[in-house]
């Protein structure tokens, strides 16, 4: 497959087949991201993307799960994600989904009707950036959505019958709005009902504004302490039906998952047992490797 530059996917898409179908991010601008900063976003061309298709019928024609690329592929118009699920389901006719990242702004972008066709092609399993619940943090994300928006949108999709992973990063509010982060991250998480949950927390690279400024001390980083303190206030304010928590990512303190909200009780004993085994780093700041890996733990 012709993928160019570097591709980002999640986790659970390790098996997926990754389709290229546009190139960067159309928004590109989120004060943490370094993913596409010298990538001009645009749409790739249609007969590429088929082409590419045809090819992965002949190397891998059993697969079953495809996933868009690159950074927001939801923000293609409805009329193109049809054309090329119509593609997909033709040349690959054992694809059951089609994931692919999403974002507020792409969800709202679309009618509820042109949600509805697009679940029924098979689009689903979108991951959303939404990162967090809190205003203050949104804004000097510079996601590009308020809470409110978040909301209204995420309902959208599940009444349009979509799944998706709710993405938040705990550490947005900072040393100074950890306790108001983990609040009302909780309380939209609580009011949208995600299928999955994929929790990260905040890093930075060279490149983009957040590192400059946790530099300068214009952002305030978390202590690895009050990264558990609101890992934890998190978990035991969420009230979910059936969620499956992913948090292993490597840049969390408590690399953990699990479904909620069976293993909620569970969980948090996790992080409070971790506070006790670190009771000694608790005041010191995380120190980085690659994805954010903590490796003074
Ligand atoms: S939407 Fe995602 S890829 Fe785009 S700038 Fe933000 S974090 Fe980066």
């Amino acid at each position: 497959m012709n993928l160019t530059g570097i591709v980002y996917r999640p986790p659970y898409e390790a098996n997926s087949l990754l389709l290229q179908v546009t190139l960067g991010c159309s928004h590109n601008k989120c004060t943490f991201c370094t993913m596409y900063p010298d990538v001009p976003f645009r749409v790739c061309p249609m007969d590429q993307v088929e082409a590419d298709i045809e090819e992965a019928a002949c190397v891998c024609p059993d697969v079953t799960r495809v996933f868009l690329e690159h950074g927001d592929a939801f923000v293609l118009s409805a009329d193109r994600l049809l054309q090329i699920a119509d593609i997909i389901h033709r040349k690959l006719p054992r694809v059951e989904t089609i994931a692919m990242y999403a974002s507020i702004k792409n969800i709202r972008a679309k009618t509820d009707e042109e949600l509805r066709q697009l679940r029924s092609a098979g689009i689903n399993g979108l991951d959303i950036g939404v990162e967090s619940g809190l205003d203050a943090a949104l804004s000097y994300m510079n996601k590009g959505h308020t809470a409110d928006e978040a909301r209204e949108q995420l309902l959208r999709l599940t009444g349009a019958g979509m799944e998706y992973s709710f993405n938040a990063i705990l550490g947005c509010g900072g040393a100074d709005l950890w306790r108001e982060d983990a609040d009302a991250t909780a309380d939209l998480i609580n009011a949208v009902q995600p299928h999955l949950l994929f929790i990260g927390t905040l890093h930075a690279e060279p490149g983009c504004r957040l590192y400059q400024d946790m530099r300068s001390g214009a952002f305030r980083e978390c202590t690895i302490g009050q990264l558990l303190d609101e890992q934890e206030r998190l978990l035991c304010r969420l009230d979910l039906k059936d969620t499956y928590y992913f948090g292993s990512h490597p840049s969390n303190v408590v690399p953990m998952q699990g479904r909620l909200p069976e293993q909620k009780q569970a969980m948090i004993e996790a992080v409070r047992e971790t506070r006790e085994q670190y009771r000694m780093y608790l005041d010191e700041y995380p120190v980085r490797g690659g994805e954010g890996s903590i490796l003074n733990r």
